[in-house]
């Protein structure tokens, strides 16, 4: 099987360090809010790589970090610390925030049918890993204490900006306007690995280490639990493509310095969810959860399902419009499966053939869209009996788990409600003449594909 692979920026043959075995790391969320639906692209991608790797009998060890502590608003290290600015908005503590948005965060991850991975670890549990490391990073000369804080100093690593591709010179340029003048740093682009003097007063989460009362930066976390978990080779690291630089660049230059040698072969990132503004992102104010589009009647499945339909490495339009397309084929894709007889003979060649083709779009670079028609051609296949489809729809569900044969729930009813309260805000619009108020809630709900029948009596609307 072939993936891209960002470190060598080529689609290369994938080969485990232990023949049968992939380790596989990923990168976990930072809980200080809800996900948006971009970041949980990420993870929707990550389990079909998860799940199709199984598909394709390999037994699969992956690991998840949570962000509970040391990650700023900034990837760069600066910027206001998330877990503060989290606790301040909502009148807690930093550990009641990071409860509260972890237990978020794997409810919308069921939601979506994304298994939870084997390992999930707290980045605060394992402060005396991180400590373990820096101090020999310091002993191998590879981190520096500079105004009480330890830094990692990049100037070590000659080949530092190999994943990302990027050019220091060039980064040089806009370093002025966009990196926190930090002057204990040798070089702007070195990185915490341990904060003693924290520019927040009161940081709640602190611990002893050897450099005095503090706490370990956010990418050291990642580079610990991974070294804990995973040991000393790692198969398959992932993320966003936000992560390459810093962070992952930054977890290179940890490992491979800890570790004495190379760390992890393959890097695989996923793409962006770009709304008409640009990319979606927390700090674009209002955020779009599984949860709102859950209120406007989409099921989270439909969301799976869109996501599946463009490949991981592509960013991908978000619009309602868009998603309510997805919905209703998936809607259909479901009937049409669930209208299927199990009857007649299994016919197993047949079977075999489709599951290897199937096989051969996982591991064509993880192709989903590949996979789905693959799915639609079994449906139309009239050789194939009822028995052979739906036990081949069983087979595949397993890697696109979009619940194919689960019988549709109370989404129905969530839409009904939504679309009601919405029909009562825009008569009451009318009594207001506020005629363009009304007008805008009729073309919300259209570009949902509603669409609202003013009668004598009462308005109704009908699914487009
Ligand atoms: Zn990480």
């Amino acid at each position: 099987m072939k993936f891209y692979n960002t470190l060598t920026k080529r689609v290369d043959e994938f080969v485990p360090y232990e023949e049968g075995i992939v380790r596989m790391y990923t990168c976990g969320p930072t809980v200080y809010y809800y996900a948006h639906i971009g970041n949980l692209r990420t993870y929707v991608f990550e389990d079909i790589l998860e799940k199709g790797l199984t598909y394709c009998g390999y037994q699969v060890k992956r690991v998840m970090n949570i962000t509970d502590v040391g990650h700023m608003t900034s990837d760069a290290d600066t910027g206001e610390d998330k877990m503060e600015k989290g606790a301040k908005r909502e009148g807690k503590t930093v550990y009641e925030i990071a409860d509260f948005y972890t237990k978020a965060f794997f409810e919308d991850l069921e939601k979506l049918n994304v298994k939870k991975p084997e390992i999930v670890e707290k980045a605060s549990d394992h402060i005396d890993q991180y400590i373990k490391m820096v101090e020999q990073l310091l002993q191998k000369g590879y981190a520096y204490i500079s105004n009480g804080n330890v830094y990692f100093d990049i100037s070590k690593i000659p080949n530092y900006y190999e994943l990302s591709g990027k050019v220091q010179e060039e980064l040089m340029v806009g370093v002025r306007d966009t990196v926190e003048n930090d002057e204990a740093k040798r070089n702007p682009f070195d990185f915490g690995l341990w904060f003693t003097l924290s520019k927040f007063e009161n940081q709640a989460m602190k611990w002893d280490s050897p450099w005095g009362v503090g706490y370990p930066g956010w990418h050291i976390e990642c580079s610990g639990i991974a070294a804990l978990y995973l040991g000393e080779y790692i198969d398959i690291h992932c993320g966003g493509v936000d992560n390459i630089f810093p962070h992952h660049s930054n977890e290179i230059a940890q490992s491979e310095s800890y570790f004495g040698h190379k760390w992890c072969n393959f890097w695989m990132h996923g793409e962006h969810l770009n709304d008409a503004k640009g990319k979606m992102s927390k700090s674009n104010g209002e955020i779009l959860t599984i949860s709102t589009l859950e209120k406007q009647g989409f099921s989270p499945l439909s969301y799976r399902y869109f996501c599946l339909g463009s490949h991981y490495r592509k960013q991908l339009l978000f619009s309602m419009e868009s998603l309510n397309i997805a919905s209703s084929s998936y809607r259909k894709l479901k009937s049409k499966v669930q209208s299927i007889k199990e009857e007649g003979e299994y016919q197993e060649d047949l079977a075999l053939s489709y599951q290897e083709k199937f096989k051969e779009a996982i591991g064509n670079d993880l192709n989903t869209s590949m996979m789905l028609t693959i799915l639609f051609d079994v449906l139309k296949d009239d050789k194939l009996s009822g028995l052979t489809k739906i036990s081949l729809v069983k087979s595949f569900d397993t890697v696109l788990s979009l619940d194919l044969l689960k019988k549709e729930e109370k989404v129905d009813d969530d839409l009904d409600s939504f679309v009601q309260e919405k029909i009562q805000e825009r008569i009451l619009a009318k009594q207001n003449k506020d005629y363009q108020k009304a007008d805008a809630i009729r073309d919300e709900l259209l570009a949902m594909g509603i669409r609202l029948k003013d009668g004598k009596e009462k308005t109704t609307y009908e699914r487009l």
